[in-house]
This record gives structure tokens, sequence and C-alpha cells, in this order.
């Protein structure tokens, strides 16, 4: 069986979100709780976990996640962003449904923490 996450709930309308972009393969919105002046999380609709789960067959599907997130990011008229894919608990995962970060509108540092 499939695992409920927040954001299936946002995809099935039964959560709200501040939607910026929407597609037949993928959505867009505003975090909840964003970390930067700019912070967007891109998600498909198609249910994956993580890029743990990813196969070959989702090919076109994470190229053009990537591409809505360039495209984005421009209409957010930002200069510098960061695109950010936590996978694992560890690297600060916390919701199981693949999803692309957008943060940008401030000085990011590097190294992340
Ligand atoms: P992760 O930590 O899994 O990489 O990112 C999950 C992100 O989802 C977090 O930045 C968190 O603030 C955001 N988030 C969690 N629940 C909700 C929600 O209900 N609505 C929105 N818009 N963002 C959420």
């Amino acid at each position: 069986m499939t695992e409920e996450t927040i954001f299936s709930k946002i995809l099935k309308r039964e959560i709200p979100c501040d939607e910026v972009y929407s597609d037949e393969h993928c959505i867009a919105f505003r975090d909840i709780q964003p970390q930067a002046p700019v912070h967007i999380l891109v998600i498909p609709r198609k249910t994956i976990a993580s890029l743990k789960e990813v196969e070959t067959s989702d090919k076109n599907l994470l190229g053009h996640l990537m591409i809505v997130s360039a495209k984005i990011a421009k209409e957010q008229e930002l200069e510098n962003w960061r695109t950010v894919i936590n996978t694992g608990e560890e690297a600060g995962q916390t919701v199981f449904h693949l999803h692309i970060h957008i943060i940008g509108g401030r000085k990011l540092l590097w190294p992340p923490g």
C-alpha cells in the first residue's frame, strides 16, 4: 500500500497550499516554513518516496522537474538560487514524497549544515 503523506494530501486538494505552478506532471507551492525569502517545493504528481525509489523510466519526469524548477526560479526573479533534494532522514528528509526545494532571495552559505 502506498503511504499517505502531507504532499499526497496537497495533491488531492485535501490540504490547501500556496500554489505557484501546476501542470500534468507536477505542482509547485510555497514551503510552509520558508528558510529564505523564496522557498518553493516542486513535487511530481506521481508518488515517489524519494530519489532512492526513482527508476530509469522516471528519466523524463526528473528532467521535467528540474526544468520547471529553473522556470519557477526565474519567474520569481531569482538571480541565484539553490535546488535541494533531501534523501533519507539523516539528510533532512521529513516528507517522503519526492520534492525539489527552490531556495533563494538571500545569500546562501556553503557547505550546508
Ligand atoms: P524535507 O525536509 O522533506 O526535505 O522538506 C519538507 C518540506 O516540506 C519542509 O521544508 C517543510 O517545511 C515543508 N512542509 C511540511 N508540511 C507542509 C505543508 O503542509 N505545507 C507546505 N506548503 N509545506 C510543508
